[in-house]
């Protein structure tokens, strides 16, 4: 056993010993395999006024690179569910559509609270992500910028040359409605692509339960944002950050109980 273990079996001992003793068991932020381990963040409030502690930073990987126009801001951080789900999404699309890696935009800021350019993003349960898209060859393009798509999947302008790439954006929503450790609550994308998207679904013979959640998730916000150019994903709050988090709207048969 690595000492790091021992270290760690000795806190979960001291942690269940001692019950309220200030430590939390789940809290194992440090030492080697640390980003593997469960995460003792917390998302506090509501995605609109609220705040993270103890944040995960969503990094670049074999799957996921972060949008050019937003990766100096550094705002990648979010709850472990929220990344862990991320990570998980870009994963599969990738297993199963191979060539692509997952294009975030902005998580929350470290200690989450007020984002510019966002009205939530506050307590690390909301991402943007771009879309999958692909270049005029056929082949995927990783965008610097989101772009936007129009009902026949073609880039608006200065986009012209872009496709929006109904596979990849499809498995990327059904890995996200289907995953069974972080529920998904919304994912805004504009009505045209919603239609896109399930279209694509049918015709590659999703079940009828994850088209169904698909169906429900998809939302086009009713004011403001039409989000033809990104999805805003937002997932509720962990059981074990409640009810310090706080979730407001719809509560899907899948929420977290
Ligand atoms: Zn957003």
């Amino acid at each position: 056993m690595r000492p790091f273990l021992g270290i760690l079996s000795l806190a979960l001992v001291l942690g269940a010993l001692a019950p309220g003793a200030g430590a939390n068991p789940r809290d194992v932020t440090r030492g080697p395999g640390a980003r593997r381990l469960p995460h003792g963040s917390r998302s506090v409030g509501l995605p609109f006024d609220g705040r993270l502690r103890r944040a995960v930073e969503l990094r670049e990987s074999r799957y996921v690179r972060r949008v050019t126009e937003y990766a100096p801001n550094g705002n990648f951080y979010g709850t472990w569910e929220l990344v862990q789900l991320i990570e998980r999404a870009a994963y599969r699309v990738e297993r199963r559509l191979p060539g692509a890696k997952l294009s975030v935009g902005e998580l929350s800021a470290e200690e989450g609270g007020r984002l510019p350019g966002h009205a939530s993003h506050q307590n690390g349960r909301d991402v943007d992500i771009a879309f999958y898209m692909l270049d005029g060859r056929g082949d995927p393009y990783p965008p610097g910028a989101f772009a936007a798509f129009d009902a026949n999947g073609r880039g608006l302008a200065p986009n012209e040359g872009l496709t929006f790439d109904d596979a990849r954006n499809w498995e990327l929503i059904a890995k996200l409605v289907a995953d069974g450790d972080a529920r998904v609550q919304y994912a805004f994308v504009a009505r045209h692509l919603k239609q896109r998207l399930l279209r694509e679904g049918r015709r590659r013979g999703a079940p009828a339960s994850v088209l169904e959640r698909a169906e429900r998730v998809m939302v086009q916000p009713a004011t403001g944002h039409q989000h033809a150019n990104h999805f805003h994903v937002r997932i509720y709050c962990a059981p074990a950050d409640r009810p310090t988090c706080r979730d407001q709207g719809p509560r899907h048969p899948w929420y977290p109980r």
